[in-house]
């Protein structure tokens, strides 16, 4: 089914959007309320994308639709798709679904720790007024990415264009081995920032 990839990349498309402007908002400084909060929830917009788009690419549309769509005909789901009347299920059916699915999805405890707080920070943030610990944003804002998008070879090439774009110079992040560290040291796909010099003679 041809729209089934389209639906996987524009999904994906969209995941690296919310992931760019979560980006943005961790540049401005996180020590504002409002960077933060735009961060966290952008991340987590951008974190459902990128599961569902890959639950979609590996496992087909089908496993992310809601129960009465995904026994249709081919079909009938291109024609819902292509007047937009998709429904696809709740981020933690889909997150429960990739838990049994051990040789394409290895993430571990922790990885589903940080996906679980990051869904607890949304319903937080859409239904009251939830106040974020300093340490609850730190630990988090790194190992998301980590956990969802930095695994992904379609992110990575994503990352790096839109990288080249804004930036004219990247150097190659210790870390990561990859060309995603900006001017100033700090690598836009692990977040680490590296002051010191001398690994940029690595
Ligand atoms: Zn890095």
């Amino acid at each position: 089914m041809k729209f089934e990839k389209e639906f996987a990349q524009l999904l994906f498309r969209n995941a690296v959007i919310f992931i760019d402007s979560a980006i943005g908002y961790i540049n401005k400084g996180l020590d504002s309320y409002v960077n933060m909060l735009q961060a966290i929830v952008n991340l987590q917009f951008a974190m459902e994308l990128a599961l569902k788009s890959s639950v979609v690419s590996y496992c087909g549309i089908r496993t992310v639709l809601v129960s009465k769509q995904s026994n249709l005909s081919g079909s009938e789901i291109e024609d819902l798709y292509s007047v937009n009347k998709l429904k696809v299920r709740e981020f933690d059916d889909i997150k429960n679904f990739t838990k049994g699915k051990k040789h394409l999805y290895n993430f571990e405890r922790k990885e589903y720790q940080y996906m679980e707080l990051f869904q607890k920070y949304r319903n937080c943030v859409l239904h009251s007024a939830y106040v974020f610990s300093e340490q609850e944003r730190r630990d988090a804002e790194k190992n998301i990415m980590y956990a969802l998008l930095l695994k992904n070879p379609i992110y990575n090439q994503e990352l790096y264009n839109f990288l080249k774009k804004e930036y004219e110079d990247l150097y190659t992040c210790p870390y990561c081995s990859a060309r995603t560290m900006t001017i100033d040291y700090k690598c836009a796909r692990c977040f680490n920032v590296f002051s010191d010099r001398h690994f940029l003679d690595m």
